[in-house]
């Protein structure tokens, strides 16, 4: 046995069952959020992390990895990046993990004031979708900012001490040790942020001067008077419910996991083990939000939700199955560390099936709608998805151009930085006079930091692979050559493929921002 062979079985036999049991346990947390789960879940993570970190095991990693080629090669590069962030001196790896955990903690424990009232993150939403009383939303928009101002010091903290990691692992900053990791080119990346830029600033423009007209009208005020608390989220996010469609109504009394167990065996797809595994009603004390886990990368695939009878828990749910299909369609005979997906590509599949839930052959075929009903709804729910996609990426790009300058130098003026970007992507100024640390209120920054793009990556390759498939078999709905055409081509190469070529290899094409520009014109 070859050398390099030998060191991916050592691997596979030392981390496959720490990874089962961190999957386990983080499983078990989040459907009992119990003192006795939390510990067993930071047990668990620290063997992972002590396994990760063993510097021996990566030294013959870096030797095995010069010269190997095919199967073997592709596997030690993943090994490599896994393995990479943990080769820290312990004292520096322990200050990040518990500045990193300070924070959180801050973010979790923090509630803002509204007329001298503690209200949550649920409740501040609530205000700033339905409130016509500007002095109240102002009140609500400030106070979501509050936990910046507490946060914004360890914030700043946090990536000076990521940036002497990554220096130590011999790249430039945190930024570009990220994006290596990840598998993403830097180059690359700045280029297709400045096409989306290009693409979105003028229909996001027109949009959003309709949206001000209708806004002004509605707070009585001009639109140069407009301010940031007029939108309908703390960071402008999501378009407003103004006039969007509502299909909940549709929903009502409806079963949505059927509805999904019905979409995904119309195109082939075989999903009673996921949904007998998994947690899918809301319930006191376990995780309020939606995600999809692969345990142990051999069939065991979870998912937990808070399924009720809404649109938006349809999306969600189709959603998750996205996820869970990919994890149960990796070929037999793959080795372990290549049975996992790329981030970009496992969120494309996720985004696709979700998005079926907007469609009219969706509401028809699965729902249960007349032809008549679809074509109205139709249009109408083409241009609120468009809209939703052009907000959202003048976000991403507000978002990655503020951490590539916050990795680039943490001393900077990043309150200023930020006000800058938020008008320049997003139209929005400052309420004047304001001077205040806006950024470190987004949790992300702190908690998942150079990530966002990865969702703005994921969200081109759905649109991407939703035309290949149109074009391919005429649909998605009901189809099973689309899902036949989705487990070969994305789904049983696991990692075996870089991310970049499973995309063009799925959707017939790169990454390019030609599907997003299509998407968007609908507005
Ligand atoms: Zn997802």
């Amino acid at each position: 046995m070859s050398a390099a062979l030998a060191i991916l079985d050592e691997a596979e036999a030392r981390l496959a069952p720490l990874s089962v049991a961190t999957n386990l346990a983080w499983w078990d947390s989040q459907v009992a959020a119990t003192e006795e789960n939390a510990e067993r879940r930071t047990q668990a993570e620290l063997a992972w992390s002590g396994a990760l970190a063993d510097r021996e095991l990566f030294a013959r990693v870096l030797a095995a990895r010069s010269g190997a080629e095919g199967e073997a090669g592709r596997q030690l590069d993943l090994l490599h990046d896994l393995m990479l962030t943990h080769q820290l001196p312990d004292e520096l790896r322990a200050r990040i993990v518990e500045l990193e955990s300070s924070v959180d903690l801050r973010f979790s424990r923090h509630r803002g004031l509204v007329g001298g009232v503690e209200i949550g993150d649920t409740e501040i939403k609530r205000i700033l979708r339905q409130s016509d009383d500007p002095a109240e939303r102002r009140e609500a928009w400030e106070a979501s900012k509050t936990v910046g101002a507490e946060v914004a010091d360890d914030v700043r903290a946090l990536a000076r001490l990521r940036n002497e990691a990554a220096r130590a692992l011999g790249h430039r900053d945190w930024f570009a040790l990220s994006l290596s990791t990840d598998e993403l080119d830097e180059q690359k990346l700045i280029d297709t942020l400045g096409e989306a830029d290009r693409v979105t600033a003028a229909p996001f423009a027109r949009w959003k001067s309709a949206l001000d007209e209708s806004l002004s009208v509605r707070f009585g005020c001009a639109v140069s008077e407009l301010c940031p608390w007029h939108y309908a989220d703390p960071f402008f996010q999501e378009p407003p419910p103004d006039g969007a469609v509502d299909l909940d109504p549709l929903f009502d009394g409806q079963d949505v996991v059927a509805l999904s167990h019905r979409t995904f065996a119309g195109m082939g797809f075989e999903v009673d083990a996921i949904l007998a595994r998994s947690d899918l009603y809301p319930r006191d004390g376990k995780n309020q939000h939606a995600f999809c886990i692969d345990i142990d990368r051999r069939g065991d695939v979870r998912i937990l939700g808070n399924t009720v009878s809404t649109h938006d828990a349809a999306e969600t749910m189709l959603h998750e199955l996205g996820h869970g299909v990919y994890d149960v369609g990796f070929r037999d005979g793959l080795p372990w560390l290549l049975r996992s997906t790329h981030l970009v590509a496992t969120e494309a599949s996720a985004l696709l099936h979700g998005a079926l839930s907007w469609r009219g052959e969706w509401l028809e075929r699965v729902l249960g709608l007349s032809p008549s009903e679809v074509a109205e709804l139709e249009s109408r729910l083409e241009g609120a998805r468009a809209a939703a996609l052009l907000v959202f990426t003048r976000w991403v790009l507000v978002m990655n151009a503020f951490e590539r300058a916050l990795y680039a130098d943490p001393e900077s003026d990043l309150d200023t930085l930020w006000r800058e970007l938020v008008s320049r992507y997003q139209g929005v100024e400052p309420p004047a006079g304001r001077r205040a640390p806006d950024w470190a209120a987004k949790i992300h920054i702190a908690a998942a930091p150079v990530y966002y793009h990865t969702y703005l990556y994921g969200a081109i390759v759905g649109l991407q692979l939703t035309a290949a498939l149109e074009n391919a078999v005429g649909g998605i709905v009901d189809r099973p050559e689309a899902g036949a055409v989705l487990r070969e081509k994305l789904f049983a190469p696991g990692q075996s493929i870089r991310w970049d070529r499973l995309v063009e290899q799925a959707s017939g094409s790169p990454l390019s921002v030609a599907a997003l520009e299509r998407a968007v014109a609908k507005a």
